[in-house]
């Protein structure tokens, strides 16, 4: 596809072009789709909450300013709330960062956290209606934030996958834990067991610890911190009832099992993408079946 963006110029002829809600392929789709597909889950789903698993910004990620991605951002946040604005309801919404959020892409500055302060600052401005004060306080500094959800004993626990992927050079100095992220996720989740919450962990990247296993990304990420991270879920197992990820923009599902003996002890749903780069638009609608006790 040659006419993806107004600066990638215009295709020869039809076969060459993207549609008018886009193209199966190597091309983002227009910000009409998008808008569409919000829409649909504003007025058909319906839905109690949303997990909003970023990647924001356009596919073609080296082709973006700062500025732009500026854009983008605000553009997205505005249309995710005029379309759950139509059910009349205080819908909770929870936000990560994706890969692309990152300037420039798949970068997050540990070492000099002033460089990414302008992210963090627009996005805990943008999203700071769905996040309580602590939460907005700890995203505001981390790019990572816990929340309860009001009236439950759910807590969603969001984590910032640019602290995890290896594409990142600023974590190679210091790869065991970039943030105190892996420390900060264990005291979160000894504290909800010891309260007896159940959790939601959200993140963009999938997290694994089995490198180049079939249906992961693991090349894609920090060895060290992933395998702690797995080693996490897999210890909180009765406190972790979900892990949620979006990046791949494919939709699957993948069964966390024991290092030991390969016993499954969680579930990680991947959730796929309503821009087509390159799979198709789609998105993931999650309901909870409730659990009957045995009587
Ligand atoms: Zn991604």
């Amino acid at each position: 596809m040659t006419c993806c963006r107004v600066n990638s110029g215009l295709g020869k002829d039809d076969s060459d072009r993207a549609g008018f809600w886009g193209s199966p392929g190597k091309c983002d789709v227009p910000a009409r789709t998008v808008e569409s597909a919000l829409n649909f889950v504003g007025t058909n789903v319906n839905p109690d909450m949303v997990l909003w698993l970023g990647d924001n910004v356009y596919g073609s990620a080296y082709n973006v300013t700062q500025e732009s991605e500026t854009e983008v951002l605000i553009e997205t946040t505005g249309m995710v709330k005029r379309a759950l604005s139509f059910s009349g309801r205080k819908i909770p919404v929870f936000p990560v960062l994706g890969n692309h959020e990152g300037f420039p892409v798949d970068t997050f500055n540990v070492n000099k956290l002033q460089k990414e302060q302008w992210l963090l600052n627009l996005t805990g401005e943008l999203w700071n209606e769905w996040l309580d004060e602590a939460a907005l306080a700890q995203y505001k500094k981390t790019g990572y934030y816990t929340q309860l959800i009001e009236g439950t004993s759910l807590r969603i626990v969001a984590l910032n996958s640019l602290l995890y992927i290896n594409d990142n050079m600023h974590t190679m100095v210091n790869s065991t834990d970039p943030l105190g992220q892996v420390e900060w996720l264990e005291r979160t989740l000894a504290a909800s067991e010891r309260n007896h919450e159940s959790v939601f962990v959200i993140e963009h990247v999938p997290i694994c610890c089995e490198r180049g296993a079939e249906g992961t990304n693991s090349e894609f990420e920090l060895l060290e911190t992933s395998g702690r991270m797995m080693t996490l879920l897999e210890r909180y197992a009765n406190t972790v009832r979900g892990v949620f990820a979006g990046h791949y923009h494919s939709d699957f599902v993948r069964v966390l099992k024991r290092f030991v003996d390969s016993t499954p002890y969680a579930l990680e749903f991947v959730a796929p993408s309503i821009s087509t780069y390159d799979w198709l638009t789609s998105l993931q609608v999650w309901r909870r079946i409730p659990i009957v006790p045995h009587v």
